[in-house]
């Protein structure tokens, strides 16, 4: 019989026990159909990750093999402990994507891209991976300068490959986590509560929470902000954001003209 890894395990257990809890303890009201949307979601989420595993990662393994050989990038020129090698590389990486992610706001090019993942109306698990797969060739160069200045060896990458992917489930889900356990992981971490503020159709709150992994950047930043969950608008206030949902129009809504945003008090604040 096949041997299942310990760390396999522990990524089956975490999404099951991520989706049940979604389900049993929900942060906010869902307002649109869940199962196409969610199917909708799971399907732009094959097509990412088939990008991701066929041509992302296996550049990215190159590129950390050669760090490791030529002692290239921050973690290589730090004398440090392993662990604390590993730590320090794993935050340097989560600090890039810090300011990567303000980039997909700003540079209209790139929220062509970021606008598909935004347009979702409700939030959950499944938002997580609802990216447009040319998004991981866009983002490549960036992927590229991130593992190359961090100096990420292979084990360095895989690290932070877990804990981007494990955090980015937990903050898109739609977990109301008991008492005040949201505020006080998001000491540490990016929290459902956290991000759900950077999903709102108000700029003001989208402009905010940026960091997808340690919330040390926002605090750093000033960019952190945190507001009570019931009435937030999810989504993106445009006029296609809408009719951008369905799979197709999903597909093609990047190599079209950015949709015209709509004025803030169309913004409900339910
Ligand atoms: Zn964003």
């Amino acid at each position: 019989m096949a041997r299942i890894s310990p760390l396999a395990f522990a990524g089956a257990a975490l999404l099951g026990g991520l989706w049940l809890a979604e389900r049993a303890r929900p942060l906010r009201r869902q307002t649109h159909g869940t199962a196409t949307r969610q199917l909708r979601n799971l399907a732009l989420g094959a097509g990412t990750m088939l990008v991701v595993s066929a041509i992302e990662m296996p550049v990215l393994k190159v590129l950390a093999r050669s760090n490791a050989t030529a002692r290239r990038g921050l973690v290589q020129a730090v004398p440090l402990p392993r662990p604390l090698q590993i730590a320090l590389g794993v935050a340097a990486m989560d600090y890039a994507y810090y300011w990567w992610h303000i980039a997909t706001h700003k540079v209209p090019f790139l929220w062509r891209f970021h606008r598909v993942h935004h347009i979702d109306p409700d939030m959950d698990m499944t938002t997580a991976l609802r990216f447009h797969a040319v998004d991981m060739l866009v983002s490549l160069p960036f992927r590229v300068a991130q593992v190359t200045l961090a100096g990420a060896d292979p084990a360095i990458l895989m690290a932070h490959r877990r804990f981007f992917d494990a955090s980015v489930l937990f903050h898109h889900s739609n977990l109301r986590l008991p008492g005040r356990w949201d505020e006080r992981l998001s000491l540490i971490f990016t929290t459902p509560e956290m991000h759900g503020v950077h999903h709102s159709k108000l700029r003001e709150e989208m402009d905010s929470n940026w960091t997808s992994g340690l919330s040390l950047w926002d605090r750093l930043h000033r960019t952190l902000r945190r507001r009570p969950q019931a009435n937030i608008d999810i989504g993106v206030a445009d006029a296609a954001s809408l009719a951008d949902l369905a799979l197709g129009n999903s597909l093609t809504a990047p190599f079209r003209a950015l949709p015209q945003p709509l004025p803030p008090d169309s913004v409900s604040l339910r």
